[in-house]
């Protein structure tokens, strides 16, 4: 008798513990994640619409928006979680980055637009931050800051929408930082997707090393809130040679040039970022 009610106290301990427990369709762990796909998604609704405010609207420039959500879109048909429903968009910003929002909302600015030469370098940086989407790195990130008191997002998306102070959401969601092993890990999935999407998995490295260049002359703001770029390059390289991934594939710089390099010079510059150093 007293076994039997032990086992059916752990039972309940034990559904009161895992309630927020998912499956990660990446990584086929368990997560402990206070958010659902359907809450990440609204909070991505809502928080895409400040982001764009707040930074700069998005580009307005059609055929630069649809050749970057084609690309992004060749991504999410292969990547683990097509249903999340993902959006790629330039934005008109002059800082040298790109983010992921909650719920697949997925954005590069003009600064880092500037930077690239090839499509498959574009496809890159897509695929990384579909990534951090996917491995619900964004969800786990929500979860901690929620769990040690600190986090905005969940409390107060939850509590208070409306009192909500629009410029610290969109500064938080920007430099939403991760671990180190969920960068590696969103660098490692997304040169898996990439690949799998038709582009060469040399466009990553050679993002890298794009950046890691500039990045000697003025800060890069993709490397506030990701790894340095030296070790990544290392371990990308590794990647390509155990998953014995071929130097063919799509590289597109003919296709690059003409949808988004010479189309940039068309269009007004963006105005002077009051935050740029
Ligand atoms: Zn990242």
């Amino acid at each position: 008798m007293t076994k039997l009610f032990i086992t059916f106290l752990t039972a309940i301990f034990l559904g009161i513990v895992c309630t927020g427990c998912s499956v990660n369709p990446v990584t086929g762990e368990n997560q402990f994640l206070l958010v659902s796909p359907e809450d990440e998604k609204q909070m991505g609704e809502e928080y895409s619409k400040e982001v764009e405010k707040e930074l700069g609207q998005s580009v307005n420039d059609v055929q630069i928006q649809n050749y970057i959500n084609s690309i992004g879109q060749k991504i999410a048909r292969i990547c683990h979680s097509p249903e999340v429903g993902f959006s790629y968009k330039a934005i008109d910003h002059n800082s040298v980055n790109a983010f992921a929002l909650p719920g697949g909302y997925i954005y590069i600015t003009t600064g880092l637009l500037k930077e690239l030469g090839a499509e498959s370098q574009l496809a890159g940086i897509l695929a990384h931050e579909t990534a951090h989407v996917t491995a619900r790195h964004i969800a786990q990130q929500i979860t901690r800051d929620y769990l040690i008191g600190i986090g905005f997002t969940v409390a107060s998306y939850k509590v208070s929408s409306g009192a909500l102070r629009v410029a610290d959401i969109v500064r938080q969601l920007e430099s939403m930082s991760f671990s180190r092993s969920e960068e590696r890990q969103a660098d490692t999935i997304g040169m898996d997707y990439m690949v799998k999407a038709g582009y060469t998995p040399y466009g990553m490295v050679e993002t890298m090393e794009i950046l890691q260049k500039q990045d000697e002359s003025r800060t890069i703001e993709f490397f506030s809130t990701h790894p340095s770029p030296e070790n990544r390059i290392g371990y990308l390289k590794e990647h390509i040679f155990n998953n014995r991934y071929p130097n063919t594939g799509t590289v597109g710089k003919e296709e690059y040039a003409s949808n988004i390099t010479e189309r940039l010079k068309l269009i007004k510059p963006p105005p002077k970022d009051k935050n740029s150093q």
